[in-house]
């Protein structure tokens, strides 16, 4: 089945789509994005992400061309028809063509991409069983990882080190502290408490990450929103990291040290569940 996506108002067979080489996204990164998760064929946290969106776009001065209505029903459709049962569907807006210059275009009509990615078992995913391994890696991204842009490039080297290092993933470090994984935000438990960076310029705001530390305050988690240090997360009980498509993911070994037992904890295991359940129980 050839794949459906949408691009400035069509739905297209991708092979058909086109985005012009003056595109903003392309010479400059001038763009943002957001991922979604699709399980039964339905849409978690969708107003998470939509309000994500708006911030990205607003923090840039970048007009939004739908509406939150239409994003969701262009989103339904293309869920639809690619018929995706679990998945992924990914949103990217740009300022759009323009002769080059780097200063914002004043006239430049946004451009609207997006397209699905179907990963049967997504929930199911094997690694929640066994645990992920991380390395620490310097954090050598720009000064506003708060927005979600499109400057993907340091993330991407990010995960290639972790693969020539037998590992799954990494985490960046700052001044000794750990912000965050190269798509995902990091949390280390110790006895009852969770701790992960808190909120500012230097980490992604994760949706999934929101909602989790509601879910672990509801159940009467202790939650430190602080930094924590590469030595504090090699003596913690457990780890793990959140994000729209691992939901929440045990890490269980970094720099090739085991995390606690090396395998995934009771702690990370129920925030798991409690998530999903949730998340599904509330999907669009
Ligand atoms: N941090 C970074 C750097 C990311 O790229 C992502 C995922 N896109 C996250 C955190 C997690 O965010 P979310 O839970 O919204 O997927």
């Amino acid at each position: 089945m050839t794949r459906i996506v949408y691009v400035n108002g069509d739905y297209l067979p991708e092979t058909e789509a086109k985005v012009s080489i003056f595109d903003r996204g392309f010479l400059f990164a001038d763009g943002v994005y957001e991922v979604t998760s699709i399980l039964g064929g339905k849409l978690i946290d969708f107003a998470g992400h939509a309000k994500r969106l708006q911030r990205s776009l607003d923090e840039l001065a970048m007009a939004n061309p739908v509406t939150e209505d239409e994003l969701l029903a262009i989103h339904r459709e293309l869920v639809r028809l690619n018929e995706i049962d679990e998945g992924l569907i990914y949103l990217q807006i740009t300022r759009g063509a323009a002769d080059r210059d780097f200063a914002y275009p004043k006239d430049a009509t946004p451009t609207i991409v997006l397209f699905t990615q179907s990963k049967p078992g997504l929930a199911e995913n094997p690694l929640a069983r066994t645990g992920m391994k991380v390395i620490s890696i310097e954090d050598q991204r720009w000064g506003r990882r708060d927005i979600k842009t499109v400057q993907l490039l340091y993330p991407s080297m990010g995960k290639m080190m972790a693969k020539a290092a037998g590992a799954d993933d990494a985490w960046m470090v700052e001044d000794g502290h750990v912000t965050e994984g190269t798509s995902n935000n990091a949390y280390i438990v110790k006895g009852n408490t969770i701790v992960t960076r808190h909120l500012g310029n230097e980490i992604l705001h994760g949706i999934t990450r929101a909602a989790v530390l509601r879910f672990a305050r509801e159940a009467q988690m202790v939650v430190e929103e602080r930094p924590f240090s590469v030595a504090e997360a090699k003596a913690a009980d457990e780890a793990f990291i959140t994000s729209a498509s691992a939901f929440v993911m045990p890490v269980v070994e970094m720099d090739g040290q085991p995390i606690g037992a090396g395998k995934p904890g009771n702690v990370t295991a129920r925030l798991r569940e409690i998530y999903l359940d949730e998340m599904r129980k509330a999907a669009v």
